[in-house]
C-alpha cells in the first residue's frame, strides 16, 4: 500500500489512502510520499503557485490555492491521482 508521510496529518491524504489504495493502479504499489506544504522547508523544489505537484517522492499540496478555486475533495483526489500517475510513469519507464 502506498503511504503519505506528513507531520501535519492532513485528512485529505488519509481519505485518499482509504479510498484509492486498493485501486487497480495502486494496490500493488508500496511507495511512500512525503507531503510538502507551502511553508515547509522542502517547498523550494516546487513552483509555489502549483496546486498539487509531484517531484520524486515529494508531493506538494497548496491548500490555499485549491481553496481559491474551490476545488472539491473529489477534484483534489483527482489531482493527487494525476500526480502519482506522473511518478509511476517515470518509474515504469526505467
Ligand atoms: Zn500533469
Amino acid at each position: 500500500m502506498i503511504s503519505f508521510t506528513n507531520a501535519h496529518n492532513i485528512q485529505l491524504f488519509q481519505d485518499f489512502i482509504n479510498r484509492e489504495s486498493n485501486s487497480i493502479i495502486l494496490r500493488d504499489k508500496n511507495d511512500s510520499f512525503r507531503v510538502i506544504l507551502p511553508d515547509d522547508f522542502m517547498s523550494g523544489i516546487f513552483n509555489p503557485d502549483e496546486y498539487v505537484s509531484i517531484n520524486g517522492n515529494y508531493i506538494y499540496y497548496n491548500e490555499a490555492r485549491c481553496n481559491e478555486i474551490e476545488l472539491t475533495d473529489e477534484e483534489r483526489f483527482s489531482c493527487i491521482a494525476h500526480e502519482l500517475g506522473h511518478y509511476y510513469d517515470e518509474t515504469e519507464k526505467k
